[in-house]
């Protein structure tokens, strides 16, 4: 009968989960079932009597365990490696106890291969960090979606504050001019008898003026639309600077007030490559500055030089000046500076003068004081066609 039930606990012992491992105080093993034999890839039986130094490869665990059995932390499994017969480390989870059997002290260990669990955590953990890194991608590319759209909503808040701007200035820039229009041709109709026609001519030519400051208006602001976009392709043609004076002084001279004189210096005899058309509007836009922007019987300098490289054109008045908080700010579109509150003007004419400029490779640059004077230098490079 007792004979019957050792082996029935043999039985038992052997078909266990888990390897079980018996050893004495010289950690020698003195029972193992089958399962730890495989565990550790010895036959059955083949383990009896190893020491447990052979398949534990963190012995100083094992010997803390022996020195301290109750402590705390042998209550709950412990994850260790384990040396199979043929070398190969394997990972494996233990939980440890002490028993004493006819005034012996013995130490067990409740053995399991992990491995398989141990894949496993290796592929979530992979499949974790490959997740993370998606969603750090992901994130990125929201992130610049979010930023694109905070840009382009930056700048319809930019166009919508620019289209109001635009209203009111143009309504307040159209009215003068408009409202002049009108009362010429109010008087124009009263002008009927014959002896007063140069009246009615003088009127007749100031209504023609004001149409062609309105058409000059709308012109830049249709301008503006193409430096915006882009599209503003210059043109080169030969060109003659003298010629070009000439057109740009006609233009010019019936805006001059009282006493202002222009003074062109030109050191360029020959013929340079360049869009006339771009240019002139560039001199002219400055020029009209300078003539509005400075008093009675003052002198404007328009001069023209040139080096191995570039030409160089510069205009100089002596007039009210750009405020010197203000001068990093008046190539912005619509930008006025304060002291030229009760000047004409729509704050367009440098924007388009920096695009014109900029579409032709060159740099504009000013120095200004106020009350002294304003010096505008534009500088292109020359251009050669093969
Ligand atoms: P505006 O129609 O107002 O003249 P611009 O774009 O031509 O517009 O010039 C922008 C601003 O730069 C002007 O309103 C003025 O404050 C300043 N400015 C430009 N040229 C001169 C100048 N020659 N002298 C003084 N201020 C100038």
């Amino acid at each position: 009968m007792l004979k019957e039930k050792k082996e029935f606990y043999k039985v038992c012992f052997d078909t266990m989960q888990v390897g079980i491992l018996v050893c004495n105080e010289q950690k020698e093993i003195v029972l193992e079932n089958n399962p730890l034999n495989s565990i550790f890839g010895y036959q059955n039986n083949e383990l009896h009597g190893l020491s447990t130094t052979d398949i534990l490869k963190d012995i100083a665990l094992f010997n803390d365990f022996i020195q301290h059995p109750k402590n705390q932390k042998y209550k709950v499994p412990i994850e260790s490696i384990g040396v199979k017969k043929n070398g190969q480390e394997i990972p494996i989870e233990l939980t440890f106890g002490k028993l004493e059997y006819e005034n012996q002290f013995y130490y067990k260990a409740l053995i399991s291969d992990i491995s398989e669990r141990k894949e496993k955590e290796k592929k979530i953990t992979t499949l974790n960090n490959q997740l993370e890194e998606e969603v750090k991608n992901r994130n990125n590319e929201l992130e610049k979606v979010v930023e694109q759209l905070k840009k382009s909503l930056n700048k319809e808040i930019e166009l919508n504050h620019l289209k109001t701007k635009f209203i009111a200035l143009a309504s307040h820039e159209f009215k003068t001019p408009l409202s002049a229009i009108l009362s010429s041709t109010e008087l124009i109709v009263k002008y009927t008898e014959l002896e007063k026609y140069h009246k009615r001519d003088t009127h007749v030519a100031k209504v023609k003026s004001m149409i062609h400051h309105l058409n000059g208006m709308l012109d830049d602001f249709l301008t503006l639309e193409n430096i915006e976009s882009g599209n503003i392709k210059p043109c080169y043609t030969p060109l003659n600077l003298n010629k070009l004076i000439k057109e740009i002084t006609k233009f010019t001279k019936p805006s001059l007030k009282k006493g202002q004189v222009l003074i062109f210096e030109n050191q360029i005899d020959e013929e340079i490559y360049q869009d006339p058309k771009l240019l002139k509007i560039i001199l002219t836009n400055l020029l009209y500055n300078a003539i509005k922007y400075s008093d009675e019987e003052s002198e404007i300098h328009v001069k023209i030089s040139q080096n191995k490289n570039n030409i160089y054109f510069s205009v100089k008045d002596y007039g009210i000046g750009i405020p010197e908080a203000e001068q990093n700010l008046i190539f912005n579109r619509f930008f006025r500076a304060k002291n030229v509150l009760y000047y004409p003007g729509t704050g367009i004419g440098l924007n388009i003068v920096k695009g014109y400029v900029t579409s032709l490779k060159g740099t504009i640059s000013f120095v200004s004081k106020e009350n002294k004077g304003t010096s505008f230098k534009i500088q292109l490079p020359k251009i050669t066609i093969q």
